[in-house]
């Protein structure tokens, strides 16, 4: 690894991960030039209170099978390890004491996600901490103006935009599909495909 390290850390609830999510790491980690990229499976989000989520466990593993082939790509258990809610900030200072104060991170996830960093906790905390790259799907309007930050005070951190046209596909299609004995082939690596299949997941409808 270079004396500077850039790493790219992969945040999201991967229910399931999918090509898109893949295709987005590997995206960014040559458009980037990064070192390497670590999933980082969502522990318990704060904002999915609305729906049955998979177990952190499955998610988890699910994961480590997708991104098994990649030597450019890791799958971290900090989140899912760290008890109580997952807040974005506590993973990035966590990761900042890991890789040293000279590597440095990058928060890739949607954009609909990175708008909203400015509503997030101690949001204040990511200027310097880390460059947030907004994977979009195209035709997606990238205005990532960072929703939530009107008249507060909070230093806005880089945020850098990525079209990834395989993000046409999307975790919550797929668990529709599951549902409605509907295929899911060619949509996520065969193995999470099998391990959906072998472990039940997502055959229930769920609003
Ligand atoms: P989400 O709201 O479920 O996802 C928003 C959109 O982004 C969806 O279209 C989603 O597609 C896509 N997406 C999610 N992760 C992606 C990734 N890594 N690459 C490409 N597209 C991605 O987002 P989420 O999964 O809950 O959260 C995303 C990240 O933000 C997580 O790491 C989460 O912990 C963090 N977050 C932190 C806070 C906080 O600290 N307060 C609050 C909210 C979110 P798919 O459904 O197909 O993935």
């Amino acid at each position: 690894m270079r004396k500077t390290p850039r790493i790219g850390i992969m945040g999201g609830t991967f229910d399931p991960v999918h090509y898109g999510h893949l295709v987005t790491a590997e995206e960014a980690l040559v458009q980037f030039n990064l070192d390497k990229v670590v999933f980082v499976p969502t522990g318990r989000p704060v904002r999915k209170t609305h729906r049955h989520l998979s177990s952190a466990e499955d998610r988890y593993l699910m994961t480590v099978i997708a991104t098994a082939s990649n030597p450019d790509f890791e799958v971290s258990r900090i989140e899912i390890d760290r008890p109580g809610d997952t807040y974005t900030v506590d993973t990035m200072l966590a990761l900042r004491d890991l890789y040293g104060p000279r590597a440095e991170l990058f928060f890739i996830s949607g954009a609909d996600a990175v708008r909203e960093i400015l509503t997030w906790k101690n949001a204040d905390r990511f200027a310097g901490l880390c460059t947030f790259i907004a994977a979009t799907r195209p035709g997606y309007d990238a205005d990532l103006g960072t929703d939530g930050g009107a008249g507060r005070l909070v230093p806005v951190p880089a945020v850098e935009s990525m079209e990834v046209p395989a993000l046409a596909i999307s975790s919550s299609d797929i668990r529709d599909r599951v549902a409605a004995h509907r295929p899911i082939r060619y949509l996520l690596p065969e193995a999470v495909a099998a391990y959906i299949e072998k472990n039940g997941l997502y055959r229930e409808t769920v609003a």
